[in-house]
């Protein structure tokens, strides 16, 4: 094989057959990088060779030996094929049986010496035998524990159709061994912290001699990753001082005027919030800042003031939201908030353009039409979706993005919304409570602000999981509030319901699929049988985007009673009258997304209340269930989760946008100082002239893995 560089794609390597490629391409991986970076998901320990007369049944065990005899058969229905071999140790024999892989009768040769890695089984004589064991043949000069697949610590792989964990490794292998390795982490960090480098490090997890090994090679790859993501970060920043963007000024006068003007008081920590943000955008370089506060603590206003505060400087604020539903929501908010706003307010959707020009002044507009009054500067404030970063939209004066529920953007929908002379101004709104620690590391290019309390008006929510037994108590439960005039939501997993294939298996994960509630029947259900004098209606992804604005309309008008619906509620949706949110096949939801339901109510004044809905009797969903129903708020039950399930599968479900691999780095917390000092240090040797060419190729990989936002 000739030499091989980390970027080789793997397709011009020569000698990998198209299907593997294919196969590869499943698992994303495309690259000799990627292939490398697939590491095992555990071990198998065949590294002691037994003799035969040693062998226990149930044992996985190996051995090695000669061939001396191999047959192969159909058995009498003619369903199998049945390839045998006899292996000799010199002193004892043994059968190995491989079921329908008839090719092995030429493979496997009298005379050749193997390794055979296995379960060992036993049959109604009580006779030993291997079952479909593992084989490597030893050649004369070989040593034994430069076997790949028998005989050693045999690496198992995430495996796809066509693609098993011998696949991966009979082409693994020689790629490793061949592959140019350039150690790219500074020398004095990896002598401080004892990490191996990289090509020892790259053996040491595929290939490893002893367990241990692989341990200390696992730390420095989540440390790569650490350190790779804390230099972006920094880097990031540094960029971002050195940028200039409009200065916001807010004179004291008017931020008070505006404030006494709302309905309501800011809570203290929406108040240091907004001062945070408007000494921010006050500067004339870009403020990078996200705005954490749970469902309900009261962002949109916050960043409704600071739009307020750019829009009477006479500059562009935009908008953007991940639905539809909720940029409209925000629409509505703005024209209610700010009514005597006369620099122009607009609503740019998929299926809405709307003009709003202060009190009484509202129309619909034709999109060209929005589109160049935005150009021309007519609007101050455009709310909207992804419509809002197509290239028609142009914001001449753009000084402030504000992006709600950040982690569904791209980075390039950011850099879509960029002016070219000046950086705007930038504030990621996310009620993900994400605990601080980890939020730090993983938005360390931003600067944090928090809001810890909800508006003193809101009352608790009561939290209860339900027993099936109790359904119908709390279908009467629901109705009563219904009739005095309170709204509830109803939550399923699914929109239609699972269906099994024609002889497909019955397994206990079909079971429960089969078993999770879904919007189409529960909406047949209660709208015809439950409920049949209220009004009902259902909201899921599958409609169109009309219909779902007209449901959520009707919804918060107040004419619609009870409201089935997918988690496409499950950001933002405001309706204060709302006070009942049942979830049903609750455990098929992470905590963090039943947390954002929960938000659902308990936004009036009225008591509220969440039902969690189980058929489940597990211990471990009944305690899940047990943290949202106990959490005071979204940081809280962040702690809780992170402690049962570990960062790795609670970043998981809550997708910040990370690459999985950064998240398993996350596992080991204490490695996150580490990388963060030494990025800082690298850096301070003299910004990115200090960073070798190799790491700065890192950089721009590793860039191309992540896309938070
Ligand atoms: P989120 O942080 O989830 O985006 P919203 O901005 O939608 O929350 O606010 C939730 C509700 O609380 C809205 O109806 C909003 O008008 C109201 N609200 C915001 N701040 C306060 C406050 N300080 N006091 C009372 N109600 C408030
Ligand atoms: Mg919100």
């Amino acid at each position: 094989m000739a030499s091989i560089a980390f970027e080789t794609a793997l397709e011009d390597i020569s000698g990998i057959a198209p299907r593997y490629l294919t196969a590869f391409k499943r698992l994303n991986i495309k690259t000799v990088r990627d292939l490398l970076y697939h590491f095992p998901s555990r071990y198998e320990d065949y590294s002691h060779v037994y003799r035969i007369a040693e062998l226990e049944p149930g044992q996985d065990a190996t051995i090695q030996g000669e061939i001396y005899e191999v047959t192969g058969r159909k058995t009498w229905r003619r369903t199998y094929y049945v390839t045998e071999a006899v292996i000799t140790d010199g002193e004892d024999s043994i059968r190995a049986v491989w079921w329908n892989q008839p090719y092995l009768r030429n493979t496997l040769r009298h005379g050749a010496r193997v390794n055979i890695s296995g379960k060992v089984s036993v049959n109604e004589r009580g006779e030993l035998f291997f079952s479909n064991p593992a084989f490597e043949f030893i050649h004369a000069h070989e040593e034994a524990h430069d076997a790949t697949h028998t005989a050693r610590i045999v690496p198992i792989y995430r495996e796809t159709h066509g693609l098993t964990s011998k696949g991966i490794r009979y082409i693994l292998r020689p790629i490793l061994e061949n592959v140019d390795v350039e150690e790219f982490l500074p020398e004095a960090v990896l002598e401080r912290e004892g990490f191996p480098t990289l090509r020892p490090a790259l053996h040491a997890v595929h290939f490893p001699d002893e367990l241990a090994e692989t341990e200390a090679a696992k730390r420095r790859f989540a440390f790569e990753d650490l350190f790779l993501l804390e230099l972006t970060n920094a880097r990031e920043r540094a960029r971002l001082s050195k940028e200039s963007a409009l200065s916001v000024p807010f004179p004291a006068a008017r931020r008070k005027k505006i404030i006494s003007s709302l309905p309501f008081a800011l809570t203290d920590s929406q108040a240091h919030a907004l001062d945070e943000i408007l000494e921010d955008i006050a500067k004339p370089h870009p403020m990078n800042r996200l705005l954490q506060g749970d469902v309900g603590s009261g962002k949109t206003i916050v960043a409704g003031i600071a739009a307020m505060a750019a829009g009477e400087a006479k500059y562009q604020t935009a908008i953007m939201a991940p639905t539809e539903i909720l940029a409209y929501q925000h629409y509505e908010t703005f024209k209610k908030f700010f009514s005597d706003f006369a620099g122009g307010i607009a609503l740019l959707t998929g299926s809405a353009a709307r003009i709003f020009l202060g009190e009484g002044l509202e129309r619909e507009t034709k999109k060209a039409e929005l589109h160049s009054a935005i150009r021309a500067g007519r609007i101050s404030i455009v709310i909207g979706t992804h419509a809002l970063i197509e290239k028609k939209v142009t914001l001449p004066h753009l000084a402030l993005v504000v992006i709600d529920e950040q982690h569904r953007f791209g980075v390039e929908q950011r850099a879509a919304l960029m002016r070219e002379d000046a950086v705007p101004h930038f504030l990621s709104m996310s009620a993900t409570p994400i605990p601080r620690t980890l939020a730090l590391t993983i938005f360390g290019n931003l600067n944090v602000s928090q809001i810890t309390e909800l508006p003193k008006d809101r009352k608790e929510i009561i939290t209860k999981v339900v027993a099936p037994e109790n359904r119908l108590k709390a279908y009467a439960f629901i109705k009563e509030f219904v009739e005095k005039g309170r709204q509830a939501f109803v939550i399923c997993p699914r929109i239609i319901p699972s269906n099994i294939e024609p002889g497909g298996m019955l397994d206990a994960a079909t079971l429960a699929r089969l078993d999770m509630k879904n919007v189409t029947e529960e909406y047949e259900k209660l709208s015809k049988k439950i409920f049949p004098d209220l009004s009902v209606a259902m909201l899921h992804r599958k409609l169109k985007p009309k219909e779902k604005a007209s449901v959520m309309k009707a919804f918060s008008d107040g004419k619609i009673d009870i409201l089935v619906s997918t988690s496409v509620i499950e950001v933002g949706v405001d309706v204060p009258n709302a006070t009942i949110m049942m979830v049903e096949s609750a455990e098929r939801f992470g905590l963090a997304q039943l947390y954002q339901f929960r938000g659902r109510v308990g936004r009036g004044a009225h008591q509220s209340f969440c039902l969690l809905f189980t058929e489940s009797t597990s211990e471990a969903t009944q305690k899940r269930l047990e943290a949202v129903a106990r959490a005071k708020n979204g940081f809280e039950l962040a702690e809780e989760d992170l402690k049962l399930r570990g960062p790795g599968e609670f970043l998981g479900t809550i997708q910040t946008g990370m690459p999985d691999i950064a998240m398993k780095a996350l596992q080991h917390p204490t490695l996150i100082p580490k990388a963060r000092s030494a990025a800082g240090e690298l850096l301070k040797k003299g910004g990115d002239y200090c960073l070798s060419p190799l790491l700065q190729n890192k950089l721009v990989a590793f860039k191309k893995q992540i896309h938070w936002e």
